[in-house]
């Protein structure tokens, strides 16, 4: 191919975006429409016209995404591209700050924070600044993150962030104030910096800095930014000032697809920027099949600019709607379906399976791992890899074979009082005894909680059932724990609950530990799935880490009102954003789209919740029956 030729895999109204359009420019245009293709054309385009790869700034979503452009760009330019900037905002920021911090006095060696840090120090500064007495009407270090970040991320104050996030703490704003103080200091002493960090001061050098404003937005001729819908305000600005010298900005975006307003994102940008821009449209589909774009035609979520996609595919099938009896046979049903793909020659990297929350996911890893699936989640543990279900494991596996040390220690350190020093010195007690349990319950510890496992092992061994186990486990000693422990223990007592319901359903906690703990160490344990590639799974992953990408094949699980949409936005009345969220999930598929939904609703839902899972909305409701085909399997029923 001529370097030229390949505008020609381009429709007309792709080449237009690529070809005509200087200063600032709007591609607005619905999913699989090619959005992502015209910028990485545009910067083969631009390369050829003579721009050099340093004028050029790319921003993407993931740092995956620009990755993947890039190559595309470097084979249809023929041209190393080197000295590109691209990435996310917050890699380019980070390089931004490097070279220009110091200007701010900001040290050029500064390491950055993951949430975890970020979490401790912040822990640490309530804590010096609030007494422990009064710690309970102070919002916990979890949300004081929250808080922070939503103040950086959309430039609110204090006050409206709290009102908008946690209204009940608004009393609390003069201490919240001083606790923020406190940790914007510390992380200062530590030569620091947070992600939220890397923005605001980069927009602060920005526009208070007139010389390195110019400097920059004189060398980069073009910024193009990917998935414009989900910019913040912060990142809208820089993007603006980084374009001041030359105004070639080109973003493109689909407002139906917004779905990080929770992270300040704001799709206004694109109301905003549309005033003075030059806008394309593109209205064909070259992602889905004929069938799939009638469905989404249907989809288009609330208070979306009203948009028709053309698919240029011409066949295809309806996607399916499936009723399953309960989310074990949801499970059980994709993991077969998947299984059929495979045999049929599909390559399970062409298969997702898509959910609302993680957590939804436990079942379906489960069935996978018994079928010799292999698997991979973005941007998420296994199940068995979280802190909590591995304490309930190490707990369990004691309770089969007392000899087990690692999983001895990993229970009684959990326990107040108890250290590394003492947790070793009565695990090797306990497993040096011939009668363990009975050693245990002899040891003297003045700990409260060391008496709570005591009473735990004498009620829970003589209890057949591993559900009932982990039940005994659960509610003397690690309920509560949880609470204590993690700021997020809802979620960790939603997964824990699961657990014990799915293993409740084995007859020994040997069988159910066999079962689980396949799952475990599956990346070492070879499939029995015939004539797997190198790398070869099926992807799980939240909606939210599945925008922009697309397969052959797409489940979307446990579409229940609680689930999907969430329960905590039917609790808020958000539900706009999950509308769009489900229109994301719906225009990943090529071929095929399974849309699955319990019989009963969701199951999942913690007891007084009834009322919102009577008059939670179901999407299922809004799909019109005849661009789907219904099937239902209900093995459990
Ligand atoms: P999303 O809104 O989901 O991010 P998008 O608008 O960015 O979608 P792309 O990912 O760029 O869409 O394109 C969707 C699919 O269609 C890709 O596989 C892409 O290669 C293909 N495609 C886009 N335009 C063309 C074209 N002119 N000819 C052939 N294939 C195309
Ligand atoms: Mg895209």
């Amino acid at each position: 191919m001529t370097p030229e030729k390949f505008l020609d895999l381009l429709d007309s109204e792709q080449q237009e975006a690529v070809i005509n359009s200087t200063g600032k420019v709007l591609v607005i245009a619905g999913p699989g429409s090619g959005k992502t293709r015209v910028i990485t054309y545009k910067i083969a385009y631009l390369i050829r016209s003579g721009i050099k790869p340093h004028e050029i700034m790319l921003v993407t979503f993931t740092k995956a995404a620009a990755r993947e452009m890039i190559q595309r760009a470097k084979n249809v330019s023929h041209s190393t591209l080197d000295g590109i900037t691209a990435g996310t905002f917050h890699h380019i920021c980070n390089i931004f700050l490097r070279k220009y911090g110091k200007t701010i006095n900001i040290n050029p060696n500064f390491t950055i924070l993951d949430s975890e840090d970020a979490k401790d120090i912040m822990e640490s500064a309530r804590s010096e600044i609030v007494p422990k007495s009064e710690r309970k009407h102070i919002p916990s270090a979890k949300q004081l993150l929250t808080i922070n970040s939503y103040m950086n991320n959309t430039l609110c104050s204090l006050r409206e962030s709290i009102a908008k996030l946690n209204p009940k703490f608004l009393e609390a704003e003069h201490i919240i104030e001083q606790i923020l103080i406190k940790y914007s200091a510390e992380k200062n002493e530590q030569n620091a910096l947070d992600y939220d960090d890397l923005l605001i001061n980069t927009l602060h050098i920005l526009s208070t800095d007139s010389y390195i404003r110019k400097r920059e937005s004189t060398k980069l001729k073009w910024i193009l930014v990917d998935e414009f819908q989900d910019t913040n305000i912060v990142q809208y600005k820089i993007a603006e000032l980084l374009s001041e010298t030359h105004g070639n900005l080109m973003v493109v975006g689909d407002d139906a697809q917004s779905i990080y307003s929770f992270r300040g994102a704001r799709f206004e940008n694109v109301v905003e920027f549309q005033k003075n821009a030059r806008i394309f449209k593109i209205q064909t589909n070259y992602r889905s099949s004929q069938e799939l774009v009638n469905f989404i035609n249907e989809m288009l979520p609330a208070k979306s600019v009203p948009k028709k996609l053309k698919a240029i595919r011409k066949t295809g099938i309806k996607p399916f709607l499936v009723e399953v009896f309960d989310h074990y046979d949801e499970a059980d049903f994709v993991a077969n379906e998947i299984l059929n793909f495979h045999t049929e020659g599909i390559n399970l990297n062409e298969i997702a399976v898509l959910y609302r929350a993680h957590s939804h996911s436990l079942e379906l890893q489960l069935a996978l791992s018994k079928l010799g699936i292999p698997f991979r989640i973005f941007s998420g543990l296994r199940f068995t890899e979280t802190a909590h279900v591995k304490d309930v494991l190490a707990f369990l596996k004691t309770t089969v074979n007392p000899k087990e040390k690692v999983s001895w220690l990993r229970v009684l350190k959990l326990l107040n009082g108890i250290g590394k020093i003492k947790a070793n010195r009565i695990s090797n007690k306990i497993i040096g005894s011939e009668t363990p349990y009975q050693t245990l319950t002899q040891i003297k510890e003045k700990s409260d909680d060391f008496s709570k496992l005591k009473k735990i092992y004498q009620d829970s061994l003589k209890l057949e059932n591993p559900g009932d186990r982990i039940k005994k486990f659960y509610e003397i000693f690690y309920n509560e724990h949880l609470e204590y422990t993690y700021d997020n223990y809802r979620e960790r007592k939603e997964d824990l609950e699961r657990l014990i319901e799915m293993a409740s359903f084995y007859r020994s906690t040997e069988e159910f530990l066999t079962d689980v703990l396949v799952s475990e160490s599956f990346e070492i344990t070879n499939s029995n799935l015939e004539q797997l590639e190198y790398d070869e799974k099926v992807t799980l992953t939240t909606v939210h880490q599945a925008k922009g990408l697309e397969w052959k094949v797409v489940f979307i699980i446990s579409v229940n009102p609680g689930d999907f949409p969430h329960i905590m936005s039917l609790r808020d009345g958000n539900i706009d954003e999950e509308e769009r969220l489900f229109y994301v999930a719906i225009t990943r598929a090529k071929d095929y789209l399974y849309i699955i939904y319990s019989a009963g609703g969701s199951s999942r839902i913690l007891y007084g919740n009834d009322y919102i899972l009577r008059c939670g909305k179901s999407f299922i409701d809004k799909i019109p029956f005849h661009l789907v085909e219904h099937i239902e399997y209900k093995v459990r029923r």
